[in-house]
């Protein structure tokens, strides 16, 4: 039986001021809730996350991790940095990352590895483009993006690792992926870890990203290979948040 997870990327947002409020709301509200909750917070206010969750059944976690472990890599964040804040969770291979800073399959290898080194639980996101999906090649690209974290990695550090699934035309656009659609590439990136370790493959939970709302998720997480979901723009409002906590 896989365990929920709802994990919140709050993107580049927030503030000292605003964070407390937001961060207290689902504290609280996440108290008694049967999925693991997580918030992917911006580096800053991971000391903020820190005080005010610690103690809760409310993880948090950054946004991406250098793929570097230390040195003359200037406006980098070390993976042993975001482990020294407690952090349990960072996500890589977002895809603003992948298409606005040029990482590439191999740097989110690297940096999915990184995580691990440091004991963190990385979450890869992948997902196709709208062209990528109009073209047909949805289940190649997605079979791409694993592969390099396969290749570097192996399969057997999924068990210490979480999956996204993020259409990039869902992704902040109020497009949701039907259950259909999503549960299709869910059973598909299951299948190729099987074909790897079927015990990683049965125990992996893979998250869906991408216009989730508190209206959609139970329909969504109610798919047999969905296993909670990576949420931005709704992570930013509590009542929101946790109604997608509550349908997890
Ligand atoms: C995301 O940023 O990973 C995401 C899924 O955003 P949204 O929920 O706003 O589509």
């Amino acid at each position: 039986m896989r365990v929920k997870l709802v994990a919140g990327n709050w993107k580049m947002h927030g503030s000292l001021a605003a964070n407390l409020g937001l961060l207290d709301a689902v504290r609280a509200g996440a108290a008694g809730c049967k999925a693991d909750v997580a918030l992917c917070v911006p580096y800053p206010y991971l000391a903020q996350a820190r005080a005010v969750l610690g103690g809760s059944n409310v993880a948090w976690g950054a946004q991406d991790v250098s793929e570097h472990a230390q040195g003359a890599w200037t406006g980098e964040v070390s993976g042993a940095m975001l482990a020294d804040f407690a952090c349990r969770y960072a996500i890589v291979g977002h895809s603003e990352r992948r298409s606005f800073f040029g990482d590439t399959d191999a740097v989110v290898a690297a940096k999915f590895s990184a995580a691990l080194k440091a004991g963190l639980t990385p979450i890869l996101c992948v997902g196709e483009t709208l062209s990528e999906r109009e073209a047909g090649i949805t289940g190649d690209v997605v079979t791409r993006q694993l592969d390099a974290v396969l290749a570097k990695c192996g399969a057997a550090v999924f068990s210490r690792a979480v999956v996204a699934y993020e259409p990039v035309w869902a992704i902040g656009t109020g497009r949701t992926a039907s259950p259909a659609q999503a549960q299709e590439v869910h059973a598909l990136i299951r299948a190729r870890f099987a074909l790897e370790d079927a015990g990683i493959a049965a125990g992996l939970r893979i998250l869906y990203g991408g216009s989730v709302k508190a209206g959609n998720a139970a329909e969504l997480f109610g798919q047999p290979d969905i296993d909670g979901g990576l949420i931005g723009g709704a992570s930013l409002i509590a009542a929101d948040f946790l109604g997608i906590c509550a349908a997890a």
